[in-house]
């Protein structure tokens, strides 16, 4: 399979290339040539969750590693598990958050920490990640990548915006792990990651790679939860997906799945204040926006550069996405509120992430009555935000055991203006 840049369809590489690339050299993102239907018989077989991956990922990484390689890789990543609590008879939610560093984002991390050093094993090279994180990449992609021979992660993280728990999950690692603070936001860091991506000097002085969603193979391994999801409900007809989003990364990873055949009557985009999406689908207008900051943090997003291939997936027909895709923005109030009530009616605990996934369902369900069954993609363990969750609910809620051992060691980063030229400076000291 050849994956092309989304700035120019003339230029394409191979899933390895994609993968160690992260960015093509023109700015754009990867995008798969096609995206193979699979069929209802294959996503309705009786598979588990790592046979699931398999028979998803392989058309797309085919070129480069053989079933056996890519079952073995699965098999390490995907070693926890993916529970559904249903809240009442239509909606229940999807806890990705039982990976080592309790986000969805491990899925991902996991997936390509094992997919590089695969390849990388034979080879006798040095990779350098470059990671812009908004909280909870970071942490996945230290956790994921920690103590792999050849790989270098460097993370730029927004200085004060990430969590207490977050941030000692991402600094206190070492070995080849470094963290860059920022003095800016999370668009700041992404802008200086790019950046690095661009520079001529950079690319012949390192192997740069990075692991944020603009990686097409952080996508791959994410649309699998979307199936696993569906063949839970046990039913051959369409679901609704609500997706709490940030960089659209989880989101344009279901319409793959979609593409696929995984039979879906909408997806939700619920976005927090940074409303740049659901203003897109609203007015046919991108805005430029600086990322505001929320209680759901890591959605702290204010250019998605996943649009970029949710365009290119609808051939840039503003109609044909709103024919897929519903999107609303929601208040850090209205956040609040639906953690609350959740605990309150169901007894159960939801990250603020989550809660505008939660929202997001409610206002589809208020709109157009659908009774259909919904699933909501939870993205953190409330654990992760208890400074955030304790107050609204009144409770303390324990630590699990490795956010224990994390918040018990100390932080170690490495303060920096958003300037690029200090970046560089940093990479390549005069
Ligand atoms: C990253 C993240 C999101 C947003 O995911 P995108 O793929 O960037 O849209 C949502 N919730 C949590 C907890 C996250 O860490």
């Amino acid at each position: 399979m050849r994956f092309f840049s989304t700035k120019n369809n003339a230029v394409s590489v191979g899933f390895k290339d994609a993968l160690f690339q992260g960015l093509a050299e023109d700015g754009g993102l990867y995008m798969p040539e096609t995206i193979p239907h699979l069929g209802t018989d294959f996503f309705q077989s009786n598979l588990s969750y790592s046979e699931c991956a398999v028979g998803m990922i392989h058309p797309f990484t085919k070129d480069d590693l053989t079933l056996a390689q890519l079952s073995d890789i699965c098999e390490l990543a995907f070693d926890f598990p993916i529970p559904i609590k249903k809240l009442n008879e239509t909606d229940s939610v999807l806890e990705l958050f039982h990976g080592p560093t309790l986000a969805f984002k491990d899925f991902a991390a996991r997936f390509m920490a094992r997919t590089m050093l695969h390849f990388l094993e034979n080879e006798n090279k040095e990779i350098t990640i470059l990671v812009a994180t908004s909280g909870d990449t970071g942490s996945a992609v230290a956790n994921g990548f920690f103590n792999i021979e050849g790989i270098k992660v460097i993370i730029l993280y927004p200085s004060n915006r990430v969590s207490a728990i977050q941030e000692k999950q991402l600094t206190t690692l070492g070995g080849n792990i470094t963290a860059l603070e920022i003095n800016g936001t999370f668009d700041d860091c992404q802008r200086m990651v790019k950046s690095a991506f661009q520079d001529a000097e950079l690319r012949s002085r390192f192997t740069l790679s990075s692991a944020n969603s603009i990686n097409v193979a952080r996508l791959l391994p994410q649309s699998v939860y979307y199936a696993w999801a569906w063949k839970q409900c046990g039913e051959n007809n369409p679901i609704i997906f609500s997706v709490p989003c940030g960089n659209f990364g989880n989101l344009t990873a279901g319409l793959f799945a979609n593409r696929m055949g995984i039979p879906v009557e909408i997806f939700i985009a619920a976005t927090n204040a940074n409303d740049t999406f659901p203003y897109f689908l609203n007015s046919g207008t991108l805005q430029d926006q600086d990322a505001i900051q929320t209680i759901s943090n890591a959605m702290d997003v204010g250019v998605p550069s996943n649009l970029d291939r949710i365009q290119t997936l609808f051939d840039d027909d503003i109609n044909l996405i709103k024919k897929d895709i519903s999107s609303w923005s929601f208040s850090d109030d209205e956040t609040k509120d639906c953690i609350q009530n959740i605990h309150n009616n169901f007894d159960y605990l939801i990250d603020p992430h989550t809660a505008i996934g939660v929202l997001g369902l409610n206002e589809y369900r208020e709109k157009t009555n659908s009774r259909t069954k919904g699933i909501v993609l939870s993205t953190a363990h409330p654990g992760k935000f208890a400074d955030v969750i304790e107050p609204i609910i009144g409770e303390n809620i324990p630590l699990t055991d490795s956010l224990q051992i994390a918040m018990k060691k100390e932080k170690i980063s490495i303060k920096m203006s958003k300037k690029f030229s200090d970046l560089k400076d940093y990479l390549l000291p005069k």
